[in-house]
């Protein structure tokens, strides 16, 4: 069964005030998109990004997985709803590497967000060392496992192979459809039948010439887009795509 495509942009830390045209031209394109699309963009820009994109969906790109306390620069999922936001990434290998999130952490993020009433987009993915040595299916989908919400309600996940990130390479079609082909498999085992209903994104390297090719695979039910998600020109020929 085909879902219905989410195609979301990850702003990552790019973006001030001068950059708000391009969310309301992003959404604009939208209310006419054959899929969803959405942009998660930095704190500081979740509350002034709704209010340039009425109705639009803007998200937040991490959460702390408590409501409120001591944790001094970080932003609770609460916070993200409250500034207007409707979803949120979690699990993202930046925050992983840079910031030691392990699948624990992101499940708790992830439990939190849902809690709060956010949609998810939990990522994982693997290195290149990892591909090499033939254990990317086998490490994904124990990391898959190991961070999975309980519900799987309001929640995607991205499979954004960490090679692949800003770097121009992604993996052949075959590799995807292998990858989103066992990831299905874990979110049926985790969820039963409503595994089926879990949309699950591709993310590295989507652009306006490869998103057609990436969203025939089966299983590829959208993507999670960085670089190309920054500016209108950039990211409107994939939402075409989907
Ligand atoms: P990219 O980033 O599209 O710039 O490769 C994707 C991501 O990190 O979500």
């Amino acid at each position: 069964m085909a879902l219905k495509k989410l195609v979301a942009g990850n702003w990552k830390m790019h973006g001030t005030g001068a950059d708000l045209a391009e969310v309301t031209s992003i959404s604009l394109a939208a209310e006419t998109a054959a899929c969803d699309v959405a942009l998660c963009l930095p704190a500081t820009l979740v509350e002034r990004g709704v209010r340039a994109a009425p109705g639009f969906a803007i998200g937040g790109q991490d959460c702390h997985a408590a409501d409120k306390g001591a944790h001094t620069g970080d932003i609770s999922a609460a916070m993200l709803k409250d500034a207007g936001a409707t979803l949120t990434i979690v699990g993202h290998s930046e925050r992983r590497e840079a910031h030691g999130e392990t699948d624990a952490d992101v499940r708790a993020k992830a439990e939190a967000a849902l809690a709060a009433g956010l949609q998810v987009i939990l990522c994982i993915g693997e290195s290149l060392e990892i591909r090499e040595a033939g254990q990317a299916v086998n490490v994904v989908s124990a990391q898959v496992d190991a961070s999975l919400p309980a519900s799987s309600e309001n929640l995607a996940i991205a499979y954004e192979p960490i090679w692949a990130i800003g770097t121009g390479k992604i993996p052949s079609m075959d590799d995807i459809a292998e990858m989103h082909g066992a990831l299905r498999q874990r979110l049926v085992a985790a969820y039963g039948d409503a595994g089926n209903l879990v949309r699950i994104l591709y993310g590295g390297s989507v652009k306006g010439s490869n998103a057609a090719e990436i969203f025939a695979v089966p299983n590829v039910d959208g993507a999670l887009v960085g670089g190309a998600s920054l500016k209108a020109a950039d990211f409107l020929p994939i939402i075409a795509a989907a």
